[in-house]
């Protein structure tokens, strides 16, 4: 058993807890997915590369210790002596970039979302709202990301066209998800996770309703057997991504229900409105009262801008 709880405070508090975090003990595991589409698990977000005769492309690159361990099991795998000539952040989160600056002073180059790199440089909160907030500090100069994107980027490498593509207020609202199509291989980011409850950034402008379109999307778009990385836990399928979906549409009319009939947070954590999906996602991280908080902040957000889809 993965320790979720500890993966999702990651997630939340990356810059101050990767100081706390013993990396030394990090192994990381290479997994082929699919053609030339390896996964690597070490501590932090699921990292994809592209590995093959131009070089390598990750998408993710977990925490900055672990740099140079991730550069040897890349090239461990034995297809290319070439560098990571790119690295794509799904999101702004610290086990996901913290990586940035070690690759980026290697010679990589960092491509992520506007928001990414806004979020990055100054800095700021995180979190469900005002029961669980964490600070980000900025981060260094020489780890933001040189090349950003509105709406989609290419990166045409290895016989691959990656393809990376924003979605506005998922998880947070910088969120990419590439696709791989030769290898017919996504990253999902922080959208599609399997811890349980999924923690969504409300503060950093995520939303139920924009990780419920990523999904949605996803699973519209993309060939019915390509082969899912999510953000956190084990190689999943588009079933896996609906069946998901289903369960955050399910959860948030549950809670919006009880907003219309006028319950308050308190009674629906009382009532235990979640009970019949707790068995199966409530997480030592986010709880089922947690979610319940995620959800009513969410779906009640008056300073975020009406949800708006541009793909
Ligand atoms: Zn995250």
């Amino acid at each position: 058993m993965r320790g979720f709880a500890f993966l999702a405070l990651l997630c939340l508090a990356a810059g101050l807890m990767a100081q706390d975090q013993d990396f030394s003990k990090v192994q990381i595991k290479v997994t082929k997915v699919s053609g030339n589409i390896y996964m690597l698990e070490g501590s932090g977000g699921n990292i994809a590369a592209s590995v093959g005769e131009d070089g390598i492309v990750i998408v993710d690159d977990q925490y900055a210790p672990l740099a140079d361990k991730i550069a040897t099991a890349l090239k461990a795998i034995g297809v290319t002596d070439k560098p990571v000539r790119f690295v794509i952040n799904t999101h702004y989160h610290g086990d996901h970039t913290g990586g940035n600056l070690p690759f980026a002073t290697g010679g990589s180059t960092v491509i992520a979302q506007d928001n990414v790199r806004k979020r990055l440089e100054t800095g700021g909160k995180a979190g469900i709202g005002p029961v669980m907030t964490m600070e980000q500090k900025p981060a260094p100069k020489g780890a933001l990301p040189i090349i950003t994107f509105d709406h989609d980027v290419t990166v045409h490498l290895n016989g691959e066209d990656i393809r990376a593509l924003h979605f506005p207020a998922g998880h947070t609202d910088g969120d990419a998800i590439v696709f791989f199509p030769k290898a017919n291989v996504v990253h999902m980011g922080d959208d599609f996770v399997r811890y349980g409850y999924p923690f969504i950034d409300v503060i950093a402008g995520g939303s139920v309703q924009g990780m419920i379109d990523a999904c949605d999307k996803v699973a519209a778009l993309l060939p019915v057997d390509v082969k899912v990385i999510p953000g956190h836990g084990q190689i999943s399928t588009l079933a896996d991504v609906r069946e998901y979906s289903l369960m955050l549409k399910e959860t948030s009319a549950a809670v919006q229900a009880a907003i219309k009939s006028g319950k308050t947070v308190d009674q629906m954590k009382k009532e235990k409105l979640l009970a019949p999906w707790d068995a199966k996602y409530s997480g030592k991280f986010i709880t089922s009262d947690l979610f319940i908080e995620t959800l009513y902040n969410s779906l009640t957000n008056q300073k975020n801008a009406p949800f708006v889809k541009h793909n």
